[in-house]
């Protein structure tokens, strides 16, 4: 299986942030997303959306990669 260096990850903060889309506070201790390909950190509500395309990306992409992938 193809191995996604750039996946978005979420994650807790351990340090108060700032979201890079809309400037929010993201407060110590709460979920956010990252993402490696753009070096950008959003809120929840920001990334959320953003991160569950991804998912649903990925997924079918390695239906697809599966398909196409004989071996
Ligand atoms: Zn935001």
């Amino acid at each position: 299986m193809r191995h996604y260096e750039n996946d978005p990850r979420a994650f807790r903060t351990r340090f108060f942030s700032t979201c890079s889309k809309c400037s929010k506070k993201i407060p110590q201790d709460s979920m956010a997303y990252y993402f490696p390909a753009t070096r950008k950190l959003l809120c929840q509500s920001c990334g959320g959306a953003v991160y569950n395309a991804f998912l649903s990306s990925a997924t079918n992409e390695e239906y697809y990669s599966r398909q196409y992938n004989y071996r």
